[in-house]
């Protein structure tokens, strides 16, 4: 029918904006963008605190420098998107005792290099027994000091590149740039957004996005679809495109009708969902150490990822007074479901044991939650180690009138930021030649009769 819009973009994070531009400079106008949230962005999101804009969600333009060019690095560059030059390699050697002491640089790289071995060693014992980590003999050491667990929780939470290869650092090169700009990392988003939306005046008022529009029901069938929002809005389309996170899709969020299959089900909750929280900390001065690699530093502890991963953003905004600390997974959950007066006091105990009991009180603390927000469920995906084409594919692969997108679509850049651009022209482009083709098979019947 000619009035109702060809397709239905779910979603307007990265993938979602990317996938509604690619479909909109194909021709395909007559598109609707549904956002649950009351902002464009998704996971990437600025905030004021402190003072600055802080990034709750990404930071840094991961994979830059290298053969190739990082697609989102050009789209930095193209709006004059400030950053800096950011490296946490040398995190390993600012690992703090609970005495406050820094071990020897011998000692810490040491027990790096030992790490980097036994992880690469696992790695080749679960590919030898396709995956299953039941056979991995368990003489590989495992970490229990404090200073393995920090080690432990810096190679296996950040550093993964150093365990195997990651396609970003390969393709894109190995420098990482943290986003320092009062617009935020989400400026780029609008800047794409501007291409084929209305706007005036740095705001969107293009009525093809409709903010705060809660999508709780799919229905589909042969001939469209039916997308039903809590609010009791209807909208129907000849395609969707759903872009929401993999921990939304294992959530009951938004239901189908008819369900989807058995092998997109499967494949869904197979995939792990990470959880990264990035915790700020506001100071009325500093006390914490600057100077030429001593942006981040570690705190070791005999629970693995208690408060271990630290970073100062006097390089991005000299004067600001934040410290920034990152939890992850079943750390990240318990913060999230106390009071931040709690996690305050914790962090507080940390910061004293590394820098003595005279250090000033944080005045300000913000605590993201990702694992809560009930629109994200978890801050991204990561496919098991020894994951196989298979996988991937049943995520990505459409079920009927639906299109899947979403950084966990991307097969070589799941988890970041240039995954989910990627993904969205991937998906578009996928749907653009499925458009086609019901076109052809139209012209075909119509001159039949
Ligand atoms: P999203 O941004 O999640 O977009 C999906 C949208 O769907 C959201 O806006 C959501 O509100 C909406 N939605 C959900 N449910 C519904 C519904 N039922 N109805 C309507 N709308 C709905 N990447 C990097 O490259 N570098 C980094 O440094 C980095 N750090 C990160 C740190 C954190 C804390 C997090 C959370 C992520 C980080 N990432 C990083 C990953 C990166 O942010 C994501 O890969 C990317 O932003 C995902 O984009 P997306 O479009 O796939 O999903």
């Amino acid at each position: 029918s000619l009035s109702r819009p060809s397709v239905i973009i779910v979603g307007a994070g990265v993938s979602g904006i990317s996938a509604a531009k690619v479909l909109a400079e194909n021709g395909v106008e007559d598109l609707v963008i549904l956002e649950a949230s009351d902002r464009i962005g998704g996971r990437i999101q600025k905030e004021d605190f402190g003072g600055v804009s802080v990034e709750l969600g990404a930071g840094w333009i991961a994979g830059v420098g290298g053969k190739e060019s990082n697609p989102v690095w050009e789209l930095a560059a193209k709006s004059g998107l400030r950053t800096c030059f950011s490296d946490y390699s040398n995190a390993r050697y600012n690992i703090y005792d609970q005495s406050g002491k820094i071990f020897p640089s011998g000692v810490a790289a040491d027990s790096y290099n030992k790490a980097v071995d036994s992880a690469i060693q696992k790695l080749n014992q679960e590919a030898y027994h396709s995956g299953d980590v039941s056979k991995v003999t368990e003489l590989l050491s495992t970490p229990k000091t404090p200073i393995e667990l920090a080690i432990d929780f810096i190679l296996h939470d950040f550093e993964m590149a150093e365990v195997e290869p990651i396609s970003t650092y390969v393709d894109f090169g190995e420098r990482e740039f943290l986003v320092a700009d009062e617009r935020g990392y989400e400026h780029l988003l609008y800047k794409m957004a501007e291409d084929f939306l209305f706007t005036s005046e740095g705001k969107i008022l293009d009525n093809r996005l409709k903010l705060n529009k809660v999508v709780r029901e799919l229905q589909h069938s042969r001939n469209g679809v039916t997308v039903k929002t809590e609010d009791g809005c209807v909208y129907e389309a000849n395609y969707v495109i759903l872009s929401v996170s993999i921990g939304v899709l294992q959530s009951d969020l938004i239901a189908f009708n008819p369900q989807l299959p058995r092998w997109k089900m499967e494949a869904v909750e197979k995939l792990d969902v990470i959880v990264y929280t990035k915790i700020f900390l506001k100071f009325p001065y500093k006390f914490w150490p600057l100077g030429p690699e001593k942006e981040f530093f570690i705190y070791a502890h005999e629970r693995r990822g208690y408060y271990t991963f630290w970073q100062h953003m006097e390089n991005a905004y000299p004067g600001s007074n934040i410290l920034v600390v990152t939890l992850t997974n079943g750390e990240s959950k318990r913060v999230e479901a106390q009071p931040d007066e709690e996690t305050l006091q914790e962090a507080m105990g940390v910061l004293r044991d590394m820098f003595g009991p005279n250090i000033p009180d944080a005045t300000d603390i913000l605590v993201p939650l990702w694992w809560s927000n009930r629109f994200q469920r978890g801050s991204y995906s990561n496919y098991p180690i020894i994951s196989n084409h298979q996988m991937v594919h049943n995520i990505k692969a459409p079920v009927g009138r639906i299109f899947f997108s979403g950084e966990h679509t991307s097969e070589n850049f799941n988890g970041y930021v240039h995954g989910g651009y990627l993904a969205g022209i991937d998906t578009s482009k996928a749907l653009l030649e499925e458009i086609n083709k019901e076109k052809e098979r139209e012209n075909e019947s119509q001159a039949l009769l």
